[in-house]
């Protein structure tokens, strides 16, 4: 049968476990051997380069030209000992996923052949980049873009089949200096948050000097048989599946959680972290999820500019590695309906020069003090730009998967643990009025047990966007497929703003004449009581918690462009350049970008769902429908009684009125495509796309093709069944 489905399916017969090869050594052995890492530039830096660059980087200074010169001979040398002809700057702009232009070390000098690495070609290069979204920048400036090397992440090889490439992250700025991808952001957000916290850090201990945000990611994703996939124009052209009725066995059984995982499955998990490993990243965790197909893999954390290249460059590996595998990685949000969709479980504290984790409690009741100020600050953030935080994790795919099948709901809430609900609790209650007595009491008997406390009590709460967890804040709810260098950089934004005030209405109490201690402790008490609505111990995915936010006057943003707005509005803008983070007009392009990208989302969608209807779902029904007639028909001419082929009639009819709908549906989804078009704002058009277009038509649109996979015969169905793309390895 000339049925692509069925030719996947056979081709799915003949699949065998790819042999890894392995390398006959210990991780330790190879681990980070493609990165130019403190280890390697001690080898190929003189001593003198490599402390000039060393402090540089610490101390965030410009990079003296002798001394990148002097880098980029080392790099070179190093990088062709290894085999590398080419190298290139590896950069994220705002299509979310990383860019890169190769350039070969060799070149002619005089006719003569020889291999070369200037300086400036390390330092700044001008990819041709007009077709990188900018949000108008480019346009208005009519400026543009190049890239500037990022010291502080460091630069590696990508190998291919055929290929060795030296990688140097780059931030990617317009020439008149506005930021056009998610890293210079994000830098700009480290040095505003460390600034702050650093300042909060000395009045517990005058020795802390850097304070770095640490983030581990731990990344979730779906495996489909490539051929499988192939058969799917939907996950193709949108990631996900825009129809499949849901089998008879989805999720319910919870058997595949922490499962054993399957020996292709397994063998690909195994190349891609040899890979990972070589070029530095340090993925320790591997398991199933809890739904069929889906899959996890964590790294040990670093700190956030680190983690968030390195886990851009794991996704980009792991599609690579996966289709020597046979396999597909679907990345998508929700690439299945009615199953868990997928996350990127962002895990973020802030961690000292002084080797403490300020989201750690401590031993003493100055350290717990320390940790709460910490804790209670990051809440108090979250509060106030919660609606922030809400528009760095939108994006059309994650409208399918928020508030859906486990997982965290649009509402921005955070989870503390019981026994952190009570210290707060408790604070909260206190009356400090009675002076520096009732502090030290407070510092004693709250504050000192905190440590006992905790280490008893690791509660987990896996329904909570933001959930406590011990020596971290966990954010749950950023999408699978996206870059969290944005989510990131607005929680570093908002606690550093938050530590900010924090400062300066601490110094002003102390200006009064209150202890230091006595001073945070008032302070935090407000905190405590201006974030309470934000906090939330239940579960999160019960629809008693809608209507309970709902009473709290908690935001429940559903879609991507009512969510977006966040960024643009007053509060937001000020934020921001405050903190030198943002620009209002860096604002309003992100803004403009981000809606841009939604609607292409949509427009895919909308197109797909016609083509597929018209060319495929339609034709496979009909053909179905006249087998039926053909029979029906054979059955009166025998004089059979009619009352017996009524059912088969029926079933004629049902079909016919799928199409019928489905067809009405499809037209009317174009007119409204249409009218969508013809909005005359970003913003607007975005709107309709989501409401008049997607809310109105896809749900019904996908509900009859469903019904119709559960009429037409198996054999003459043309996608790809649920069954098939979940089960099958
Ligand atoms: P779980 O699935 O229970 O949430 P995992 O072990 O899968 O836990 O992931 C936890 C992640 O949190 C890991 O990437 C880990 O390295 C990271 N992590 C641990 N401590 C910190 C920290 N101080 N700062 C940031 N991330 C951390
Ligand atoms: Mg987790």
């Amino acid at each position: 049968m000339n049925n692509s489905r069925f030719n996947a399916l056979n081709t799915l017969q003949t699949r065998q476990d790819l042999k890894v090869d392995q390398p006959q050594t210990k991780v330790s052995a190879y681990f980070a051997s493609n990165v130019f890492n403190k280890t390697a530039m001690q080898e190929y830096l003189h001593k003198t380069t490599f402390k000039s660059l060393m402090a540089s980087i610490e101390k965030g200074e410009k990079i003296d030209p002798a001394v990148a010169n002097d880098t980029a001979q080392g790099m070179k040398n190093w990088a062709m000992s290894k085999g590398v002809t080419h190298y290139t700057h590896w950069f994220q702009p705002l299509t979310g996923a990383t860019a890169e232009k190769h350039d070969s070390f060799f070149t002619l000098a005089d006719g003569k052949a020889i291999e070369v690495f200037a300086a400036s070609a390390l330092v700044q290069q001008e990819p041709d980049a007009s077709s990188f979204p900018s949000g108008g920048i480019r346009n208005t400036f009519e400026a543009r873009g190049y890239t500037a090397w990022d010291p502080t992440s460091p630069a590696f090889i990508f190998e291919s089949n055929s290929a060795k490439t030296l990688c140097i992250p780059t931030i990617f700025v317009s020439y008149t200096g506005e930021s056009l991808d998610y890293k210079a952001p994000l830098l700009k957000s480290l040095h505003a948050v460390e600034e702050a916290a650093i300042a909060v850090c000395n009045y517990f201990d005058r020795n802390v000097s850097r304070v770095s945000p640490t983030l581990g990611i731990e990344q979730e994703y779906f495996l489909v048989d490539l051929a499988l996939y192939n058969a799917r124009p939907d996950l193709i052209m949108a990631g996900r599946t825009l129809f499949g009725h849901s089998p008879a066995k989805g999720q319910q059984l919870e058997d595949h959680y922490f499962g054993s995982i399957p020996e292709r499955v397994h063998s690909f998990m195994v190349d891609f972290e040899i890979e990972s490993h070589k070029l530095g990243i340090p993925l320790l965790t591997r398991h199933n999820e809890v739904a069929p197909g889906q899959f996890e893999c964590a790294p040990l954390f670093a700190e956030i500019n680190l983690a968030v290249d390195q886990n851009q460059l794991l996704m980009d590996l792991m599609g690579k590695i996966a289709r020597k595998h046979h396999f597909a990685v679907l990345l998508h949000e929700k690439p299945f309906a009615g199953i868990n969709g997928s996350g990127k479980h962002n895990n973020w504290s802030l961690g000292t020069d002084t080797g403490i984790n300020l989201l750690s409690p401590g031993k003493t009741p100055k350290s717990n003090l320390q940790f709460l100020t910490f804790f209670i600050n990051v809440i108090k953030a979250f509060h106030d730009h919660a609606d922030l935080i809400r528009a760095a994790i939108a994006s059309a795919p994650n409208d399918h998967r928020l508030g859906a099948n486990e997982a965290p709901p649009a509402i921005m809430s955070a989870f503390l643990g019981t026994q952190l609900t009570y210290v707060l609790d408790e604070i909260e209650k206190s009356n400090f009025k009675g002076g520096e007595k009732q502090v030290q009491e407070v510092m004693k008997h709250g504050i000192k047990n905190l440590p006992e406390i905790l280490m008893d009590n690791t509660d987990r709460n896996r329904t909570s966007p933001f959930a406590f967890t011990g020596n971290k804040f966990e954010l749950r709810a950023v999408g699978s497929s996206a870059n969290c260098g944005l989510a990131m950089t607005v929680l570093n934004t908002a606690v550093a703003k938050q530590l900010k005030d924090f400062k300066i209405a601490v110094d002003s109490q102390i200006g009064e004449g209150k202890s230091r201690d006595a001073a945070i402790l008032a302070i935090l008490q407000e905190y405590i009581k201006a974030s309470k609505n934000i906090r939330f111990e239940g579960n999160g995915y019960g629809d008693e918690w809608v209507e309970e936010a709902k009473k709290r006057g908690l935001e429940n943003i559903k879609t991507t462009p009512k969510a977006l707005a966040a960024f643009v509005s007053k509060k937001s803008i000020k934020l921001f350049e405050e903190l030198n983070v943002y620009t209002k007009i860096e604002l309003e392009a992100r803004y403009e970008v981000a809606l841009e990208n939604y609607i292409k989302k949509i427009q895919i969608e909308a197109k797909l769902m016609q083509e597929l209807v018209s060319t495929a779902i339609i034709p496979a029904s009909i053909q179905y429908q006249n087998r039926l007639i053909q029979n029906l028909r054979g059955q009166k001419e025998l004089g059979i009684d009619s009352k017996l082929y009524t059912p088969q009639l029926h079933l004629v009819e049902e079909i016919s009125s799928k199409i019928s709908t489905l067809k009405k549906n499809i037209d009317a989804m174009q007119k409204a495509f249409d009218k969508a078009h013809g909005e005359h704002s970003i913003p607007k058009m975005a709107e309709a796309y989501c409401d008049h277009v997607k809310g109105k038509f896809f749900d019904p649109i996908r509900n009859d093709v469903d019904d119709l996979e559960l009429l037409v015969a198996d054999e003459l169905w043309p996608l790809p069944k649920y069954r098939e793309l979940l089960f099958l390895k």
